[in-house]
């Protein structure tokens, strides 16, 4: 009787897709996702504009927010993005 071997590398992914449709901040639903300059990180508007009042660099990767940029803003203007 052998163990069924278990791969590790599914796992990792079902993690990132989650990251990826929640704000890792709040945890939930994007509220006005925005994405941080230069890092690309995406937060909720709110959340991040919180965050950076206490702490002006990305929760994630610890790299200083230069600006927050608000996705739902650029969709409109396809200029700038
Ligand atoms: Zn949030
Ligand atoms: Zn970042």
């Amino acid at each position: 009787t052998s163990p069924a071997p278990r791969s590790p590398a599914q796992r990792t992914q079902s993690m990132a897709t989650e990251l990826d449709d929640r704000c890792p901040i709040c945890l939930d639903s994007w509220e006005e996702p925005s994405h941080l300059m230069p890092c690309l990180h995406r937060f909720c508007y709110r959340c991040i504009l919180r965050w950076a009042q206490s702490k002006p660099e990305c929760p994630l990767c610890k790299r200083r927010i230069a600006s927050i940029v608000s996705i739902t803003q650029c969709a409109g203007s396809p200029l700038i993005c």
